[in-house]
């Protein structure tokens, strides 16, 4: 089968290589891939800055019809359609494990990077991780209820967001977008959106096409005054920090009103940067930190995605072979894809 491989350690060493179609085990059942989602983990696995174990098919966000059942395989039947959660090898008697936290398990090696991932036609996935994808949700839609999903845990399960809430997200990217989406579900009353000069071309007519009506580029206005204008002066009841920038997460503490929420989503590049720690205790903020997905997150993206909610169609543009890797990921690198799915 053709597959996107990490072939060896270092920067780039990505090509499509024909692979052994791989068998499913006991629990097991193999999948064939109906779209795959890039995320910015492949983007770093391709740059040699995330863990990983080549040679390794890349891609873990993915929608795909079973295929076959591996023994004892009875959750699922042949021909449905599923995502998948990308918590594999999690070792299922650690602390955080027996606690209902296998997303951040030690021993967790996910489809991408610890083992083999979904930019193939075929993935082999334990059927305990799969939900099943209603009719209602197209198989592009698919590949992105991983990132949406990441959103939910994030925004409702870790910050809670509450009703009436005034929430402002920093980084308009595909996570960004869906922060807000779902921060808007969940109630929010009004979402403010902050990007920078590189987000004017694609990522900001896309908030507002979205319907957000707040944009607002931080190198041209300043988002806490217009943030002190619109809530009277008190601030964001929570701040979701998708950028990764230490601009970015400086200013969360800004934006935060006394006794708010932040919520860290965007990692940034260095181990160490600036935060104005003083200023977070005066605030008596709640700093919530996010990783990966809960099981509970997955079946409520899907359902938000399935009544129009979160409209995660709304940010995919690009839909192409996977023929046409290199295409694609350079369109991600230039900041002109949002979100793009690959079809084997
Ligand atoms: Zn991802
Ligand atoms: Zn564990």
């Amino acid at each position: 089968m053709k597959a996107l491989v990490k072939t060896a350690k270092g920067p780039g060493n990505l090509e499509l290589r024909d692979m052994p179609v791989p068998t499913p085990g006991e629990g097991e059942v193999l999948l064939k891939i109906l779209a795959a989602g890039v995320c910015g983990t492949d983007l770093h696995v391709r740059d040699d800055t995330f863990p990983y174990w080549p040679p390794v098919i890349l891609g873990h966000e993915f929608s795909a019809q079973v295929e076959r059942l591996g023994e004892g395989a009875s959750l699922v039947a042949e021909g449905d359609r599923v995502v998948g959660e990308p918590h594999t090898k999690a070792c299922g008697h650690c602390p955080l494990c027996r606690t209902g936290n296998v997303q951040i398990c030690a021993a967790k090696r996910s489809p991408g990077w610890g083992i083999d991932g979904a930019m193939a036609e075929y993935l082999v996935m334990p059927e305990h991780l799969l939900h099943k994808l209603p009719d209602s949700i197209g198989d592009d839609v698919g590949a992105v209820i991983e990132p949406t999903a990441n959103a939910v845990h994030d925004v409702l399960e870790r910050a809670g967001v509450d009703g009436g809430d005034f929430v402002a997200v920093i980084g308009p990217g595909p996570i960004g977008l869906l922060a807000a989406m779902t921060a808007r579900a969940g109630g929010a009353r009004d979402v403010m959106i902050i990007g920078t000069d590189a987000d004017e071309a694609v990522r900001m007519p896309k908030a507002r096409e979205l319907g957000f009506e707040h944009v607002v580029n931080v190198q041209k206005q300043k988002p806490a005054e217009i943030l002190a204008e619109l809530t009277g002066g008190i601030g964001a009841d929570l701040v979701v920090e998708c950028s990764g920038s230490a601009g970015g997460i400086a200013s969360t503490v800004e934006l935060v009103r006394k006794k708010g929420r932040i919520c860290a989503i965007g990692l940034p590049g260095r181990d160490t940067l600036e935060f104005p720690y003083k200023a977070a205790a005066f605030k008596v903020c709640d700093l919530h930190f996010c990783l990966s997905t809960s099981y509970t997150s997955w079946n409520r993206a899907i359902d938000l995605v399935a009544c129009g909610h979160i409209q995660a169609d709304q940010i995919v543009t690009h839909a192409k072979p996977l023929d046409e890797w290199e295409s694609v990921f350079a369109d991600i690198d230039k900041q002109v894809a949002i979100k793009a799915v690959l079809i084997p």
